[in-house]
C-alpha cells in the first residue's frame, strides 16, 4: 500500500529528504507522496521512514492504493532498475 499525506501536514520538511525512493515532494500546499514510487520503504527499511518521523502523524496508508508486500517488493525492484539506466 502506498501512503498518503493528509491536510494535517504542517510542511515541516522532515519527511522529504528521508524517503529512500524520492517519492515525497512539495505539492501546491502540502507535501505529497507519489504512489508509483512509495514502496512503504520495502526494500530499504523495516518501517516507513516518513511515518516514523512525521511529528503530527499525518501519513496513513492510502486505501486507494492497496498493495501486498510482494507488489511493493516488485515496485522496489522496478525503481532500482530504473535508477541504474
Ligand atoms: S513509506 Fe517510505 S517510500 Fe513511502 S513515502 Fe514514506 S519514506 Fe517514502
Ligand atoms: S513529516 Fe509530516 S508534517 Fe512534516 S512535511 Fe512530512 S507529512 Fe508534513
Amino acid at each position: 500500500m502506498a501512503l498518503r499525506i493528509t491536510d494535517e501536514c504542517i510542511n515541516c520538511d522532515v519527511c522529504e529528504p528521508e524517503c529512500p525512493n524520492q517519492a515525497i515532494t512539495l505539492g501546491q500546499e502540502i507535501y505529497e507522496i507519489d504512489p508509483d514510487k512509495c514502496t512503504e520503504c520495502v526494500g530499504h527499511f523495516d518501517e516507513p521512514q516518513c511515518v516514523q518521523l512525521c511529528p503530527v502523524s499525518c501519513i496513513p496508508v492510502d486505501p486507494q492504493h492497496v498493495e501486498s508486500r510482494e507488489t511493493l517488493w516488485q515496485k522496489f525492484q522496478r525503481l532500482q532498475a530504473a535508477t541504474k539506466v
